[in-house]
């Protein structure tokens, strides 16, 4: 029985085209600028966001600290959401590393910061005050069901941002899900930041790599900042084949996964003792419960999926669970998980 990996769309592995191109990839020494397959692909990215430049990095989360290393200095401060991997999942970097410290604000159910509490969190010049320089918001919001946020509410904390003075960076790790899910191209979405970073090895399914879009000038510091955390790597040609397929081959059909994560979440809707809002899916994540009566945790639940029918599903706490929709779950996995689930917990499979 092969593996249903629901647990996230990293665990992607590259496809036959994919392989293909790397094996085959012109190479240099990507520190010198020298390596072509690397700055193809980072032509194609920053075509992409509509911005003037990109770099390859190792990871979405090289790609955030990166980008908050070159906007800030130490004692800044950056506004940032609650839930939001920059704060929650990146080990603190922008503190660790960088010395800015996050400010938190809070997210409403579609993964927006009020830009009026993002106005209001903006310091006065005062010495007993950090310094106010960077607004970090994350498109689509992991921490908010994969809601993509749209073009007019970018550009509306765009303008304040400029206002004060402050650098806007967007971890658009799953950038191309909001696009696709908005039926927009992705410069629409990165017209108001002055960086983005975005992730190939997600949903699109490449090996490894990120990509940091900016300005010309940006990228030129932000390489400084790269090599300072060992991202400098040499023949990444290897990496930037993969990423290229990426970009050119697996953006539109993200569209797939998001209509997956639909059939998924209503299957799930229809098996007694799953509680779950078919509102709250947006893109490719879906969340769901436990009823709270239920006999089992969602940990015994996962358990039993991954020992009995070799499926992986996220599990947090006693009731969540969280399962991701990719290119390699398709309408049979995703009908081997619900009748899992409904043998799981009602006993019968078929209902
Ligand atoms: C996955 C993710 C990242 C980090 O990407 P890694 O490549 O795993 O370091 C950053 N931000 C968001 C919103 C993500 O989902």
């Amino acid at each position: 029985m092969d593996r249903i990996d629901l647990r996230s769309d990293t665990v992607t592995w590259p496809t036959e085209r994919m392989r293909a191109a790397l094996a085959r990839a012109s190479l240099g020494d990507d520190v010198y600028g020298e390596d072509p397959t690397v700055n193809a692909l980072q032509r194609l990215a920053a075509e992409l966001t509509g911005k003037e430049a990109a770099l390859l990095v190792c990871s979405g989360t090289m790609g955030n600290l990166v980008s908050i290393l070159t906007h800030t200095r130490r004692g800044d401060e950056a506004i940032v959401g609650e839930a939001h991997h920059t704060f929650c999942w990146e080990a603190g970097g922008m503190a660790v590393v960088g010395g800015v410290m996050p400010r938190p604000l809070s997210m409403d159910r579609l993964g927006r910061i009020a830009p009026a509490a993002i106005e209001q969190a903006v310091r006065d010049d005062d010495p007993h005050l950090p310094r106010s320089r960077l607004v970090l918001l994350e498109n689509t919001s992991g921490g908010r069901f994969g809601a993509a946020l749209p073009p007019t509410y970018l550009d509306e904390v765009g303008a304040i941002a400029r206002r004060h003075g402050l650098a806007f960076h967007l971890d658009g790790a799953r950038l191309f899900n909001a696009a696709v899910a908005l039926g927009i191209p992705a410069h629409e979405l990165t017209r108001a930041v002055d960086s983005v970073s975005f992730c190939l090895s997600k949903g699109l399914c490449a090996p490894v790599g990120s990509l940091v879009c900016g300005s010309a000038e940006f990228i030129h510091q932000a390489r400084r900042a790269r090599k300072l955390l060992g991202g400098g790597l040499r023949q990444a040609g290897v990496i930037a084949a993969a990423g290229i397929v990426a970009l050119q081959e697996m953006v539109e059909r993200l569209a797939e996964d998001h209509n997956h994560a639909r059939q998924l979440a209503a299957g799930l809707a229809d098996i007694p003792g799953v509680v779950i809002d078919l509102a709250d899916v947006h893109t490719n994540l879906v969340f769901f419960a436990l009823a709270p009566d239920a006999p089992l945790t969602a940990p015994q639940v996962a358990q039993r999926l991954r020992e009995r029918y070799n499926i992986w599903v996220g599990a947090e706490g006693l009731r969540l669970f969280r399962a991701v929709t990719h290119y390699w779950i398709g309408s049979a996995e995703i009908d081997a998980f619900l009748s899992a689930m409904r043998t799981i917990l009602t006993g019968s499979a078929t209902g």
